[in-house]
């Protein structure tokens, strides 16, 4: 069954010299890099997309959605990775969106 989880910020922090140097765009918006959310509300950057579960049909709940890193680890065009759960039934599925 679909619920929702409370909203958490999530930030990219850095973990080595090399994941400093791949984070951050040349001409990208400000807030590429920075939309990382775990639970809440999806940011949709187009028609919004609810999966269902594969195992019982029920609409799956939104855990988190990662956004672009930096213009070398870029999904699509700056666009972002949500992520579904079934808690019930522990399968998962992805969506990529971009603007
Ligand atoms: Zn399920």
């Amino acid at each position: 069954m679909a619920r929702q989880i409370p909203p958490f910020a999530l930030e990219a922090k850095p973990l080595t010299d090399e994941a400093k140097k791949v984070q951050g765009f040349k001409w990208a918006d400000a807030e590429v890099g920075t939309r990382h959310r775990l639970g809440g509300d999806p940011d949709f950057l187009q028609d919004p997309i609810w999966p269902e579960c594969p195992e019982c049909g029920e609409r799956m709940t939104f855990y988190a959605q990662l956004d672009s890193i930096g213009d070398d680890v870029c999904i699509a065009d700056c666009g972002m990775v949500y992520v579904f759960v079934c808690m019930d039934c522990n399968e998962t599925k992805s969506v990529i969106q971009s603007s």
